[in-house]
């Protein structure tokens, strides 16, 4: 006897409560509530729009619909778990995997990566970022006036570094970026571009940035996911016996925290003046404008046992017109004052401080505080 729709969907139910379909199989989010029926995987609401736009690899349906036993069955023989046995087989320890709150280049990419182009099943297809050497033109934004122009990169693992020549024909570098302190994270909506890369690195102990995009989305993701097994493959060979586990996260870094606040001076006198903000790691860094090439200052902060502190507020002495919300950093040499537009920002700095402040330092983080120069 066939079963009611009603009865299909209860099926349906007890599929989705088997191990590993409790959450999205592209983003990992809690409680999928979409379906593609041709790949047999539950993915959430957004995972869902990205598979739209493959339509030739997936078709895709509410759990909500009304679903016929054909489909329910269907369902029941692949699951999340079966689908990444079969697409997620060969990915890289170093490739990311990006999670829901990630941009949506990544997420679609991730996606047509395992469905559409099939580059975890054939090692053969990842050669764009696992040869070891990669070169190709990217769109950099120009150090000041803020013009894109289209320059030749070459990431060189042999060498150690990421590299960009000005002229086509020119044998020095423009620049060269260490490996050993690169890091790349995508910002496409402070570059105003989908693809949009911010590459940073050190020289002479400051940070660079460099903003840079390619036209092709599939090419930048390639770009980063290069950026990464070079850094893999650095920090393996700088740390001998350290596990995947541990290597892997420190590849890329996404910014803890970003906006626009207000700062003083170090004699707090001088006025409040509106700068943005970068939080990486215990790097604390300010621009004038969030693409400027270098930062205007630096703060480092340490932890609470090398007597750092946050504190919400201003001391009572503070002159000047600035925003409402005060933020003081106490560091072993002098007092940081801040003051935030909205006190929903001011508690989630206040928030980003703290957690770095709670987390007992690293002996190399002692090396990156003696260097620091603490700039007004
Ligand atoms: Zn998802």
């Amino acid at each position: 006897m066939a079963l009611e729709p009603e009865g299909n969907n209860r099926l349906l139910q007890d599929v989705l409560a088997r191990p590993g379909n409790d959450a999205c199989a592209d983003c990992g989010n809690p409680e999928p509530d979409w379906a593609s029926l041709t790949l047999g995987v539950f993915v959430c609401q957004a995972c869902s729009l990205l598979h739209r736009s493959i339509p030739h690899i997936s078709r895709v349906k509410s759990v909500q619909d009304t679903w016929d036993a054909s489909e329910v069955e269907l369902m029941a023989a692949m699951g999340n778990n079966a689908a990444k046995a079969k697409y997620e087989q060969k990915v890289p320890a170093f490739y990311y995997r990006p999670t829901h709150t990630d941009c949506k280049l990544l997420r679609e990419q991730w996606i047509r990566a395992k469905y559409e182009r099939n580059e975890f099943e054939f090692i053969e297809k990842q050669e764009p970022y696992s040869a070891g050497y990669r070169e190709g033109f990217l769109w950099k934004r120009g150090r000041d006036n803020g013009q894109f122009l289209s320059r030749k990169f070459i990431l060189s693992e042999r060498e150690g570094a990421l590299k960009y020549f000005n002229k086509q024909d020119a044998r020095d570098p423009k620049a060269v970026m260490k490996i050993e302190t690169l890091n790349a994270t995508f910002q496409p909506a402070k570059i105003g571009n989908p693809c949009g890369l911010q590459i940073t690195y050190l020289k002479d102990n400051s940070t660079r940035n460099i903003f840079v995009y390619h036209s092709d989305a599939k090419e930048m993701v390639d770009w980063f996911n290069a950026i990464r097994a070079a850094r893999f493959h650095y920090l393996q060979v700088a740390f001998p016996g350290a596990s995947d586990e541990e290597l892997v996260p420190k590849l890329t870094r996404n910014f803890m925290k970003e906006g626009f606040m207000e700062k003083t001076g170090p004699k707090h006198t001088e006025g409040f003046k509106k700068r943005w903000f970068t939080m990486d790691d215990r790097r604390l860094m300010y621009f004038k404008d969030p693409l400027d090439a270098y930062a205007r200052g630096e703060v480092f902060i340490g932890s609470k046992e090398n007597s750092y502190t946050v504190l919400a507020g201003l001391p009572p002495s503070t002159q000047g017109y600035h925003w409402n919300h005060g933020i003081t950093i106490v560091t072993p040499e002098r007092k940081f004052l801040f003051a935030c537009e909205t006190e929903a920002e001011q508690r989630d700095w206040i928030a980003a401080f703290q957690r770095v402040i709670n987390r007992p330092m690293r002996p190399q983080e002692y090396a990156v505080e003696a260097h620091f120069k603490h700039k007004p």
